[in-house]
C-alpha cells in the first residue's frame, strides 16, 4: 500500500476506479456503494468539485429536451430530497419551481407538446396564464408571455454541498475518496483494462468509470478511447442584494431571452445560455486549472443581459456583484456520453452533461452503477449510450465549431426536423454533388450529409420550420406518391455495412440474430439482435454472399453499436471477424411498382417476381458496373437495394437517372422514406423498438426462430413473457383529423385515460392524414379487440384528436405490393 498526500492508504487492487471527483464520480460511488460494491476508489487530481461542480448554478429543472434525460432528473430530485437526512450533510435544497415562458405561439405549441408528454412521464406540471406568472413573480414583466408552464416540484441546490452529501454516503459506505491524486496512465491487456496508474501509485482493476468532465476526452486518450467533448465558456450574473427576492421565488426560464432568473442568497441570479457560445481550451484543458474562473467577456454578454433586464425591470436599476464565466463540456448533439466504451472492456465513462450535470447527477449515478453491476442500464439509455459516438468526432477542429451551437440549443426552438447548422460536411456520399443539383435539402445522420427532401426548380433547398406543415410538405408528398405509383430512388449510402466472414459465420450470426441464419447464398432476412433480456438492440438485414460470408446492414447511427455488439457476442472459439465496409459502397435504393421496369431495362438478368424473388439479393451488371442487387424495402413497395462500389457509383447513378425519367423517376429524400414507412408501419430502432422493448411487445415475433438448435441471445426471456398476458404493443395510429400534425412523444388516449406516446409520427401521404406508432399498455391485456374497438384519441397540446388504431399496417396489409 501506498500512502497519500491525505495520509489515506492507496489500495494496490479495487473492485472499480473511478477517476474524478465532481457530482457525477461522487454519484456513481454513492450509487455503487449502495448496491454493496464497496471495494472502489475514487481518484481526484485536486479536490472534490474543484473542476466544473462548484461553480454550477445548480438549477433542478426536470423536462428536458428526451424522455432519457427527464428520467434522469426525476429520479435526481427524489434522490436530493432524501440525501440530507440520510448523510447528515446540507444539500442546500429549495424546492421553488420553476416557470418555463413561451413568447411565441410556436414556442407555447412546443412547450405545450413537452409538458403533455412529462405528465405522461410522473412530472408534476401544469399551463399557466400570465397573472398567475405575475402573482408567482410580482417584478417580473409579463406582457408578452404567450403560455406559461408551473413544474411545483422543481428547485435548486447548491452544487458542493449535494457533492460533498454523495461523497459522505459513499465514504459511510466504506469507499475510499483520495484527493490531490491525478490519474497519469491507464493499463490493459487484450481489449480489457487491467490498472490505472496515478501519481500516488498503481491500483490493479478491471473497472474503470472515467467521470472527468472537460478532462475525460484526454483521460479517455490514456485508454484508446474516444470521448468526444468539448468545454465552453458558460455564465451567470449574480446581482447586488435586492429587498424584494426571497428563497421561495421560482426559477423563471425565459428561452426567448436565452436566459434564466432566480433569487440567490437575497440576490438576483441570471444565467445566460447565449446562441453563439465560445469554446475554451480546444487542444488541451490545464491540467492544474482547480476552482478556477475565466475572465468574462462583457460586451458579449451584455445583449443578454439588456434581455434579462426586459423581464425584470429592476435589474436595470441594481449594482452586479459577480459576472461569473466557468468552463463546462458539451457534446455534438447535446446529450451526456455514458455506458462502456465500444473498444476497451471494463472502461466506463459518464461525462460531457451540457450543463445539465447537476440536475441529472443523481439519475446518472444510478444508471451507471447498475449498469457496472448489472453488465446492462437499468434502462433504455440509447440517446445517451456513448457507443452512438463515432470515433471521428473526437476532432478538436469539429468539437470546437459545434459546441458553439450545442450550448444554447436548450433554450432555442426545438423545431420538428431542425438540423444542425455548425459543423457540417463531415461525411459526403460521392454522388454528394448529383443530389444537390437535384435539388437535395441535406440534414445531417452520423456526419452524413443526406437527402431529406428535394426542392423543385426555382425552390430553395432550406428548411422553414413550423409546428404545422412546413415548406417542405408538398414535396415530401409529391415524393410519396412517386414511390407508391411509379418509382422512386433514394441516396442511402450512409447506411452501415459490415462484414461478417470466417468459416463460423453463420453459427455466430445463428446465435446473435432472432431469424435463422443458415440461409442459402443469396438470399436475404431481416431480423434483430436481442439482450438477454429480450429487449431489441439492432434491426437489420443480412444477405448471405457466399458460404462462410453475409452482409450486414444497419442504420448510420447504429454503425458503432452494432459493430461493438457483434464483436462481444461472438463465441471467442468461432472463427470468424467483423469488417466495417460501409465507406466502400455506396447504396442506391430503387422503390415503386415501376421499378422492376426501370432496372430491367438497364440491368442484366431476370427480374421477374420467378427470376428475382423477394428477399433474394444477386450481383447484376449495370452498363459498364456491378452492383450487389438486394430485393427488400422499408416502404412497403416493390423495390431493390444496390449496393454499388464506390468507384462506379455516378456511372450507376447516372443511368439510373437517364433511363427513369421516362418512367417517372423521382429523387426521394429521408422524409419521405420516414413517411412511407410509418404509413406502412415499418419500426425505426430508438424511436418505435429498443433495448427495452421486446419483439412480443413490437409485433416483431415473426422474425424469430423459436426452434433453431442453438436458440438465440434473449430466447429464453421472450419464451417465458409469452406464457404471460401481452400488456404493452405496438400500435398504428391515423388521425380522424387531416390537419395535425404527429411527430413523437404525444399522449396516446384509451376512452379518455393515457395509455402510452407516440413512438414516431409522420403525414401519412397515401392515408391522408398523419399517422404514427405508438405502445399502448394496459395491465388487464390488450387484446385485438380492444384496439379495434377501443375509443383512441392522441393528445396534441391541449388538442385530444380522435384516431383509428390497429395492429395491422394500415397501408396495404397483406404485403400484395411487396411481393408484386
Ligand atoms: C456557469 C455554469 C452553470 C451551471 N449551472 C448548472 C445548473 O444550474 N444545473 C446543472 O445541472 N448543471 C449546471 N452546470 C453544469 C454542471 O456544473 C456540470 O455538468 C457538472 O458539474 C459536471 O460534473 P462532472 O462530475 O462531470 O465534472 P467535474 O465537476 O468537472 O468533475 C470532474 C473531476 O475530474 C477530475 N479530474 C480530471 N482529470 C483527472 C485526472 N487525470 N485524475 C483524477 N481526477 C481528474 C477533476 O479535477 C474534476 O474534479 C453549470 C455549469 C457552469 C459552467
Amino acid at each position: 500500500m501506498n500512502t497519500t498526500g491525505n495520509g489515506m492508504a492507496l489500495p494496490q487492487q479495487a473492485r472499480v476506479v473511478i477517476i474524478g471527483g465532481g457530482v457525477a464520480g461522487c454519484s456513481i460511488a454513492y450509487h455503487l456503494a449502495k448496491l454493496g460494491w464497496t471495494d472502489l476508489v475514487l481518484l481526484e487530481r485536486a479536490r472534490l468539485t474543484s473542476g466544473t461542480t462548484w461553480h454550477a448554478a445548480g438549477l433542478l429543472t426536470t423536462l428536458r429536451d428526451t424522455e432519457t434525460q427527464t428520467r434522469l432528473a426525476a429520479y435526481t430530485q427524489q434522490l436530493y430530497r432524501r440525501l440530507q437526512a440520510e448523510t447528515g450533510q446540507a444539500t442546500g435544497l429549495i424546492e421553488c419551481g420553476s416557470i418555463q415562458l413561451a413568447l411565441t405561439p410556436d414556442k407555447a405549441e412546443e412547450m405545450r407538446r413537452g409538458y403533455r408528454a412529462a405528465q405522461s412521464w410522473g412530472i408534476e406540471c401544469e399551463e399557466i396564464g400570465a397573472g398567475e406568472v405575475q402573482r408567482l413573480w410580482p417584478l417580473a414583466y409579463v406582457g408578452d408571455v404567450q403560455a406559461a408552464f408551473h413544474f411545483p416540484r422543481d428547485g435548486r441546490i447548491n452544487p458542493t454541498d449535494v457533492t460533498s452529501a454523495l461523497a459522505r454516503g459513499a465514504r459511510q459506505a466504506g469507499v475510499r475518496i483520495v484527493e490531490r491524486c491525478p490519474v497519469t496512465a491507464i493499463e490493459q491487456r487484450g481489449g480489457r483494462v487491467t490498472a490505472v496508474v496515478s501519481e500516488l501509485g498503481r491500483i490493479a482493476t478491471d473497472l474503470v468509470v472515467n467521470c472527468g468532465g472537460m478532462w475525460a476526452r484526454e483521460i479517455g486518450r490514456l485508454a484508446g478511447v474516444d470521448v468526444p467533448l468539448q468545454a465552453a465558456e458558460h455564465y451567470y450574473l449574480v446581482t447586488e442584494p435586492v429587498a424584494a427576492v426571497h428563497p421561495q421565488l421560482p426559477i423563471l426560464r425565459d428561452p426567448g431571452r436565452r436566459t434564466y432568473i432566480r433569487e440567490e442568497a437575497g440576490k438576483i441570479m441570471v444565467g445566460i445560455f447565449e446562441d453563439v457560445a465560445r469554446p475554451w481550451n480546444v487542444e488541451r484543458i490545464p491540467p492544474d486549472f482547480a476552482f478556477g474562473e475565466i475572465p468574462p467577456d462583457w460586451d458579449r454578454m451584455q445583449p443578454y443581459l439588456e434581455r434579462a433586464c426586459e423581464r425584470v425591470p429592476l435589474l436595470a436599476h441594481t449594482g452586479v456583484k459577480l459576472l461569473f464565466c466557468g468552463p463546462e463540456s458539451f457534446t455534438a448533439d447535446h446529450n451526456y456520453l455514458m455506458g462502456e466504451a465500444p473498444n476497451l472492456k471494463g472502461f466506463f465513462i459518464a461525462a460531457g452533461f451540457n450543463s445539465l450535470g447537476i440536475l441529472s447527477g443523481g439519475g446518472v449515478g444510478f444508471v451507471m452503477a447498475h449498469w457496472i453491476v448489472d453488465g446492462h442500464a437499468p434502462m433504455d439509455v440509447w440517446s445517451v449510450n456513448v457507443r452512438r459516438a463515432h470515433a471521428w468526432q473526437n476532432n478538436p477542429r469539429y468539437l470546437a465549431n459545434r459546441v458553439v451551437e450545442t450550448l444554447g440549443i436548450g433554450y432555442q426552438d426545438h423545431w420538428p426536423f431542425r438540423q444542425w447548422a455548425s459543423a457540417r460536411g463531415v461525411k459526403r456520399s460521392p454522388l454528394h454533388e448529383r443530389v444537390a443539383a437535384a435539388g437535395a435539402c441535406f440534414g445531417e445522420s452520423a456526419g452524413w450529409e443526406r437527402p431529406n427532401w428535394y426542392a423543385r426548380p426555382g425552390q430553395k433547398p432550406v428548411y422553414e420550420y413550423s409546428w404545422g406543415r412546413q415548406n417542405w410538405f408538398e414535396n415530401n408528398a409529391a415524393e410519396h406518391r412517386a414511390v407508391r405509383d411509379a418509382v422512386g430512388l433514394f441516396e442511402q449510402s450512409s447506411f452501415a455495412k459490415l462484414l461478417v466472414q470466417g468459416r463460423d459465420a453463420e453459427r455466430a450470426l445463428n446465435r446473435i440474430a432472432t431469424a435463422d441464419c443458415r440461409l442459402p447464398v443469396g438470399r436475404v432476412l431481416y431480423t434483430q439482435f436481442l439482450n438477454p433480456r429480450g429487449g431489441i438492440e439492432a434491426d437489420l438485414s443480412i444477405t448471405r454472399l457466399t458460404t462462410d460470408r453475409f452482409l450486414v446492414v444497419t442504420a448510420a447511427f447504429t454503425a458503432t453499436h452494432v459493430l461493438s455488439w457483434l464483436r462481444d457476442h461472438i463465441d471467442p472459439d468461432c472463427q470468424c471477424v467483423v469488417t466495417d465496409v460501409t465507406d466502400g459502397w455506396c447504396m442506391l435504393n430503387v422503390q415503386g411498382p415501376r421499378s422492376r421496369q426501370l432496372l430491367s431495362s438497364i440491368a442484366s438478368g431476370d427480374w421477374s417476381n420467378e427470376g428475382f424473388p423477394f428477399a433474394t439479393a444477386r450481383e447484376v451488371q449495370l452498363g459498364y458496373w456491378q452492383a450487389l442487387a438486394v430485393r427488400l424495402t422499408y416502404v412497403g413497395e416493390l423495390g431493390w437495394e444496390l449496393y454499388v462500389p464506390v468507384p462506379f457509383a455516378v456511372g450507376v447513378y447516372d443511368m439510373l437517372v437517364e433511363a427513369g425519367a421516362a418512367l417517372g423517376l423521382a429523387h426521394c429524400g429521408y422524409h419521405a422514406l420516414d413517411s412511407l414507412r410509418i404509413e406502412k408501419a415499418y419500426r425505426d430502432w430508438s424511436h418505435d423498438i429498443g433495448p427495452d422493448d421486446t419483439p412480443l411487445e413490437a409485433g416483431l415475433a415473426f422474425t424469430c426462430a423459436w426452434h433453431k438448435p442453438d436458440g438465440f441471445i434473449g430466447r429464453d426471456a421472450l419464451l417465458a413473457a409469452r406464457s404471460g398476458p401481452r400488456v404493452r404493443r405496438l400500435v398504428q395510429f391515423l388521425l380522424a383529423d387531416p390537419e395535425p400534425m404527429l411527430y413523437h412523444n404525444e399522449p396516446i388516449l384509451l376512452e379518455g385515460k393515457r395509455v402510452g406516446l407516440i413512438t414516431s409520427g409522420m403525414y401519412a401521404h397515401t392515408l391522408g392524414a398523419a399517422a404514427g406508432l405508438g405502445y399502448v399498455t394496459d395491465q388487464r391485456g390488450v387484446s385485438d379487440e380492444l384496439i379495434a374497438t377501443g375509443r383512441f384519441e392522441i393528445l396534441i397540446g391541449n388538442r385530444a384528436v380522435p384516431a383509428r388504431a390497429s395492429l395491422r399496417p394500415m397501408y396495404d396489409p397483406g404485403g400484395a405490393r411487396v411481393r408484386g
